[in-house]
């Protein structure tokens, strides 16, 4: 099957498009978005002239797991998770093309901050902690090793710079800056760490290491807080398996990080027009299925026949 790179919907309005996902309005209701997860790959900020075939259903069924199974672990966790459903007046055709990689969510103000926890020193946060032996501005303990796991899990928010722009890393005691509210700031920065560390619980059980992740948040207009967003997908995470992991060195994982190993032997990081060639793109494909398998119990093929 070849990689859906573009999505166009001729029923429905499209709001805005994501370097991975086109964010479409429903004409009957104003609160919902419908969310489309492409097939596109981002690495270093710049999306890849081809996909990965598949990708797009990938994360959308796996952040749908997530967005069931959290509420339930997380008393009075809000998302922004409506269904999977394909709402209705979309086409046969197009209904075909999108499903499994829809998903109908919540319309909310999605929070100026990058979320960010780690539970384990790898990529900018290693590199920090090599020049400084802080993370985010924040001490670490003395002598740690490249994929060691911290003592608890830290919160290491970033800014969420606009298009073109690439975001910076913030000491969390400066997040309310971007958010606009220390109250806001606070629940944020509690949220995250919780998620974080209900979901590494989960996944660990499972042979999945959660190195890091990106959570986006998102308010109403009555200020409840909500995770919005993809969440827990391997584009958004570190997923390390556990029986490979090797302390003080960099660890094989079920990520992008196959593309991005890929992108800096060849001296192709943030490089615009690239191509990922054909023997990464079926690795890469084979990772986000063994994540998918690993988290949600199914083979990817599985979950994605109709039911
Ligand atoms: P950006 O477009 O900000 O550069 P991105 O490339 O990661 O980020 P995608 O993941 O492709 O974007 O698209 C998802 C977009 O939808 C993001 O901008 C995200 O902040 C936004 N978003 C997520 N959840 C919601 C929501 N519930 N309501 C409105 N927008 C949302
Ligand atoms: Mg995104």
């Amino acid at each position: 099957m070849a990689a859906l790179t573009t999505i166009d919907l001729p029923s429905l309005q499209k709001m805005a498009s994501g370097k991975v996902r086109d964010l479409f309005s429903l004409p009957d209701d104003p609160d919902t978005l419908l969310f489309v997860a492409s097939d596109r790959l981002s690495a270093f900020d710049v999306v890849m002239t081809n996909g990965i075939p598949n990708k797009g259903a990938i994360l959308t069924l796996i952040s749908a797991h997530w967005f069931r199974l959290l509420p339930e672990r997380i008393p009075g966790l809000r998302t922004h998770f409506i269904s999977l459903d394909v709402p209705a007046g979309v086409g046969p055709a197009e209904a075909c093309a999108i499903r499994n990689r829809s998903m109908q969510v919540r319309k909310l103000e999605v929070l100026k901050i990058e979320a960010i926890v780690r539970g384990y020193i790898t990529g900018s946060a290693w590199k920090e902690y090599q020049a400084k032996g802080t993370v985010h501005g924040l001490a670490m303990p003395e002598g740690m090793q490249l994929g060691q796991k911290f003592p608890e899990a830290i919160y290491t928010p970033s800014t969420k710079a606009d298009a073109g722009a690439h975001d910076e890393n913030i000491h969390p005691r400066d997040a309310w800056r971007e958010i606009g509210d220390k109250e806001t700031a606070d629940k944020v920065e509690g949220l995250a760490l919780a998620i974080y560390d209900a979901a590494a619980a989960y996944a660990e059980e499972r042979g999945i290491i959660i190195a890091d992740t990106k959570f986006e948040f998102a308010r109403d207009w009555e200020g409840n807080i909500y995770l919005a967003d993809e969440v827990l997908t391997p584009d958004s995470s570190r997923f390390w398996p556990k029986d490979g992991y090797e302390l003080g060195k960099e660890q094989d994982s079920f990520d992008k990080q196959y593309v991005r190993n890929w992108l800096i032997r060849e001296g192709l990081e943030a490089k615009e027009g690239v191509a990922i060639p054909e023997d990464i793109v079926q690795a890469t494909s084979d990772k986000y299925k063994d994540a998918f398998y690993k988290l949600t119990g199914k083979t990817f093929e599985a979950a994605a026949a109709p039911s």
